[in-house]
């Protein structure tokens, strides 16, 4: 199955509204998004922005076919969760996807497996793209344990669900996220291998050879070329490159 690639930016806590007509201007000006229509089908473009900015970064990207993107979300719909956003409450501003499971919300916000799970379930309930990230930390796999720690990770956030009509995973080495130090294209796609085979024993071929694995830690406009080139890599996910619009922009041109 044909899978088209996926360049997703990960703002983190960064910018403000008065940042985001510029940012879009740019980016769009510099990718020359709206002289080619047929970009939009040949690849898709992710902004995972604060919950600030939301409501208002949606009329800016999703008329042209991008999407905006919650970096967390709650698994309840509504109730007495004080500090926390349901998904129908980023859906009713024009929200169409999220980020669940961050490395970043696993070391500092005490997301778990199980929360994963739940965030999972219900961004899928609500018919949000789930964008689930898992990976392992440097101990991890220098202990040998990369494989086993994100099978883990990929088998529990996927335990409740039987038909995911559009989901996306990435593996995000927690060693490579904003260090600098991506990993290697070899050694990325021989870990995206192994999510594939998952994919494949848990949803079957039909299913399982649909869903996109995007890369993130460290990819920039050096090396995302050759990330993209690898059969299992379907694309990125993007911290500090998506915050300077010009490299995103040539990250999205690689993925063309
Ligand atoms: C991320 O935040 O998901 C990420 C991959 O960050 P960076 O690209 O800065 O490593």
């Amino acid at each position: 199955m044909k899978r088209i690639k996926m360049l997703a930016g990960n703002w983190k806590m960064n910018k403000l509204n008065r940042d985001l007509a510029g940012f879009f201007g740019t980016f769009f000006e510099a990718v020359g998004w709206h002289q080619d229509e047929s970009l939009s089908d040949r690849v898709d473009v992710l902004f995972a922005v604060p919950p600030t900015l939301l409501a208002h970064a949606v009329p800016l990207a999703e008329p042209s076919g991008v999407r905006i993107a919650a970096q967390n979300i709650h698994w309840e719909t509504a109730g007495a969760f004080t500090g926390e956003v349901s998904v129908p409450m980023i859906k009713e501003v024009g929200v169409s996807a999220t980020l669940i499971g961050h490395s970043e919300r696993r070391q500092y916000f005490a997301e778990t497996d199980v929360t994963v799970a739940k965030k999972t379930k219900a961004s899928l309930v609500h018919e949000v793209l789930p964008i689930v990230c898992v990976g392992e930390t440097l101990e991890q796999r220098e202990a040998g344990l990369t494989q086993d720690v994100v099978a883990r990770q990929v088998k529990a956030a996927l335990a409740d669900i039987q038909d995911p009509k559009d989901l996306i995973l990435a593996y995000e080495p927690v060693w490579a996220i904003g260090t600098g130090r991506s990993a290697s294209a070899a050694q990325a796609q021989e870990v995206h291998a192994e999510i594939r085979g998952l994919l494949l024993a848990l949803f079957g071929h039909s299913i399982g050879s649909g869903i996109r694995i995007l890369y993130g830690g460290s990819a920039t406009p050096n090396n995302i070329g050759e990330l993209l080139s690898q059969k299992d890599i379907d694309g990125a996910l993007v911290g500090g490159a998506s915050l300077k619009p010009e490299d995103f922009a040539k990250m999205v041109r690689a993925a063309l």
